[in-house]
């Protein structure tokens, strides 16, 4: 299999998006570490891997406190080995609120999980990569960091920029030496955090946002967790550096990476 040997840590690896990159890089053959706040969800993620073959264990933390982060990477090369794989994946959406009403602390914080977490696990698990020679780093980043992004979702919109310059300035430094980095846009994918978008009532959310994901839902436009976890896990399979992919104008790519490497 074309990742036996490796190591991979999911950020947010216990519902959603995560979980379906879990398994599909379990299905390649690493070995994988999930990290969340929600203990229970990243065991059960891990038990599940555990039943179709894989090797998987769970580390509750928080990727928003640099501590928590460096008691999991600790933890995970301990029990697991050394991280060859991040999927910087964790994420929240909220505060969903027009820029003049919303609440600072609460922008604050989606900064701290969404951006800071990605570079926390990143400052992390590179110097070990660079060492060893070989690494591949993806962000999970969003449509919303293009265009005027999330209508509403300014905190969302912005870190998700933030983590496409990441990857960026990340790549610049690291592709000569073996680690790879990228960002990838998922799509639209039937996950908790777009029911919970779809929850957000029109005041806050505004017309544009309130419709727009009702939309989506009622014409069945959502991808599944497992589809577009097949084409995360391939991003790290191929080692795109510097790029900022997106599952659906590159699925080609993404499938001819998958096929190479069977
Ligand atoms: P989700 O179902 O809400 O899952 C988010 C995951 O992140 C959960 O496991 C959550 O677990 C974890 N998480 C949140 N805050 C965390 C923290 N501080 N520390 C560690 N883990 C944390 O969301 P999703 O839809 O699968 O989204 C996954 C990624 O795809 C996100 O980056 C999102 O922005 C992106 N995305 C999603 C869509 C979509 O349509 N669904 C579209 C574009 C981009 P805990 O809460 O237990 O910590």
């Amino acid at each position: 299999m074309a990742l036996s040997g490796r190591v991979a840590l999911v950020t947010g690896g216990g519902r959603g998006i995560g979980q379906g990159t879990a398994l599909a890089l379990a299905r390649l053959g690493a070995a994988v570490a999930l990290m969340a706040r929600s203990g229970d969800q990243i065991m059960t993620v891990a038990e599940l891997i555990g039943a179709n073959g894989g090797r998987a264990a769970a580390f509750p933390g928080d990727v928003g406190n640099y501590a928590d982060v460096e008691v999991v990477v600790g933890a995970v090369e301990h029990s697991l080995g050394p991280i060859d794989i991040l999927i910087n994946n964790a994420a929240i959406v909220e505060p969903i609120a027009p820029v003049a009403e919303v609440d600072p602390a609460a922008w604050a914080r989606l900064q701290q999980i969404n951006l800071i977490g990605a570079f926390h696990c990143i400052r992390a698990v590179l110097p070990g990569m660079l060492e060893r020679g070989w690494g591949r780093i993806v962000n999970i980043s969003s449509g919303a960091a293009t265009g005027s992004g999330l209508s509403h979702g300014s905190a969302y919109s912005v870190s998700k920029a933030g983590l496409d310059m990441l990857a960026r300035a990340t790549a610049a430094e690291t592709g000569a030496r073996g680690v790879a980095v990228c960002s990838i846009y998922p799509g639209i994918v039937d996950t908790a955090m777009q029911a919970d978008i779809r929850a957000v009532p029109q005041e806050r959310a505004g017309e544009v946002t309130y419709q727009r994901f009702r939309d989506f839902h009622e014409q069945k436009m959502l991808n599944t967790i497992d589809a577009v976890g097949e084409l995360i896990a391939a991003a790290a399979l191929a080692g795109f550096n510097g790029e900022i992919l997106d599952v659906r104008g590159d699925e080609a790519r993404l499938r001819a990476a998958l096929r190479s490497q069977a």
